[in-house]
């Protein structure tokens, strides 16, 4: 039995410093359950001084608390237990599930276990990376020597709290940096719960720090702190962009941004079988209620095909039901907030005022009180400055283009701002081989659309959407500095 009462899960503090729980004394933030809209409880929101002494708590951990030093297959046994605790917490998955948008079954069965295993994947990185030795003169010796960078600031949004942490705390706690994260305010109390586990687990208090608060007031005071020495960001484009700019002007630090997109799916005539192939873009587009930034929204479909898979997703669409995050029935996921939705039905309304026309879905479900659920919608009718092709919504909503031939399909699918992702199906394989190389994307999925278990394939944006990788060796070795070192002996 996954279904719970949400009124019976006791909420912790949110902000983690110094391996324990503390309440601040700043600025209180409501914050509500997603899935109802309802108040659930008060965040204390970190001020810059509260940030100051998470980074110095960080920074001690980081001279003081042997973190660092220990050997790197001891500071994988620790991740290793901290995922075998974060995999076993009931309590955990319950915060994750009540305060996002991700309904209880998809937490137990998806998120968690996505969480855990990208733990275990960096704790196993641990101590496979060694630097490099070059080809010098006969006496001497020339090395190439990775060192953590000390505090890494890691800021994370509201859409997957749990597996974006895991993402950005796994390689630079493996690597042997220091953390202070801060989850969203809008999702801000699993993150807390996953750094309470990581103490018990055996990370040393201050290793891994959680402040709360907005993006302005706390966010800001950590990436401007001078003891950060690294940032990494998952969000939009427009808080990128600014944080890269601070990050410069405060101390040239270097950032990973994972920003937004604006996917393709680009399917040709001889895709293979078309039930399947709905099913694929329909979770594409619908996963997370289209709150995730790998969103497949774009399908640009030949001619050949493209009514029979319209008609096959109307009729798949019309197959959601709005329901509560804590219901283990619920299978689809509400908008964050109404800030959201309401961001979702301006863009779909004036997409319409462009010219284009909703084939189904359009707008908000009725009678979900004060939780907002968007139906999913197709569009058709667009032209490529239309704002539903030019912006990232961030919604369930899928807009439909055609094509005739190859070339035409592949001017299409590329972006002129976004280059997150691509899914391209064919069962031709120098067709979907000349896609993967004309499409400007850092993650081009050929036959499938989604991520897999395989943490090793890192994921990053071109452009607009984004620099560096998560995931993968390249994370892990962005988690480090490089020292070059020369002995003449
Ligand atoms: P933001 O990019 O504004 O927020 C992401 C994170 O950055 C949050 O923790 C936020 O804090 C923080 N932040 C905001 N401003 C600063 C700052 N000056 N310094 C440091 N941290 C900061 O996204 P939103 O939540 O506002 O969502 C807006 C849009 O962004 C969505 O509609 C969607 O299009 C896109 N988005 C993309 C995501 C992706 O995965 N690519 C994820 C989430 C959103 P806080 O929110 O607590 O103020």
């Amino acid at each position: 039995m996954l279904s719970f009462d949400p009124n019976s899960v006791k909420i912790p503090l949110g902000n983690f410093i110094n391996g324990k729980y503390q309440a601040l004394s700043g600025q209180k933030i409501p914050v509500k359950r997603p899935s109802d809209g309802r108040f659930y409880a008060d965040l204390d929101e970190a001020s810059a001084e509260d940030v100051d002494q998470a980074v110095q708590s960080a920074q001690r951990a980081f001279t003081e608390s042997g973190w660092r030093s220990r050997p790197p297959r001891e500071r994988g046994a620790v991740m290793r237990r901290w995922a075998d605790l974060i995999e076993n917490d009931r309590y955990l998955a319950q915060l994750e599930s009540l305060g996002s948008t991700r309904p209880i079954s998809d937490v137990i069965h998806h998120e968690i276990p996505f969480t855990a295993e990208a733990i275990r994947f960096y704790a196993e990185c641990a101590d496979k990376y060694s630097g490099d030795l070059f080809p010098t003169r006969d006496s001497s010796l020339g090395m190439l020597i990775p060192e953590p960078y000390g505090v890494i600031a890691a800021i994370a949004p509201w859409n997957f709290p749990l597996s974006t942490a895991s993402w950005k705390l796994g390689p630079a706690l493996a690597a042997g940096n220091s953390v202070v994260i801060k989850p969203s305010e809008l999702t801000p109390f699993s993150t807390a719960r996953m750094a309470e586990l990581g103490v018990q687990a055996g990370l040393p208090a201050g290793v891994l720090n959680v402040v709360q608060g907005r993006g302005a007031i706390t966010g800001q005071a950590l990436i401007t702190h001078p003891l950060v020495r690294k940032i990494s960001f998952t969000g939009s484009t427009a808080t990128g962009a600014h944080i890269m700019s601070a990050a410069a002007y405060h101390g040239t630090k270097p950032v990973t941004l994972e920003l937004g997109g604006k996917s393709p799916q680009l399917v040709f005539n001889d895709a293979g079988d078309i039930d399947e192939l709905a099913m694929r873009m329909l979770r594409g587009f619908t996963a997370n209620g289209g709150q995730a930034c790998v969103a497949g929204t774009r399908l640009i479909v030949q001619t050949g095909i493209a009514e029979a898979l319209t008609q096959k997703l109307i009729g798949l669409c019309k197959g959601f039901r709005p329901g509560l995050t804590w219901d283990e029935q619920t299978g689809y996921a509400p908008m964050i907030d109404e800030k959201q939705g309401q961001k979702v039905a301006s863009i779909v309304a004036a997409a319409k005022s462009q010219g284009a026309e909703v084939l189904v879905g359009g707008e908000r479900f009725a009678d979900t009180g004060e939780g907002w659920f968007w139906q999913p919608t197709l569009m058709c009718n667009l032209t490529s400055n239309n704002p539903a092709i030019e912006q990232e919504i961030f919604g369930p909503v899928l807009t439909i283009q055609t094509f005739e031939e190859e070339d035409e399909g592949l001017a299409l699918a590329s972006h002129e701002s976004y280059g997150l992702c691509a899914g391209v199906h064919t069962l031709s394989l120098p067709r979907a081989l000349r896609a993967m190389r004309s499409i400007d994307a850092g993650t081009v999925w050929i036959n499938r659309y989604t991520r897999s278990g395989d943490f090793i394939i890192p994921t990053g944006g071109f452009m607009q959407s984004g620099i560096g990788k998560d995931l993968g060796r390249q994370a892990f070795e962005a988690s480090h500095r490089h020292k070059s070192v020369l002995i003449d002996f």
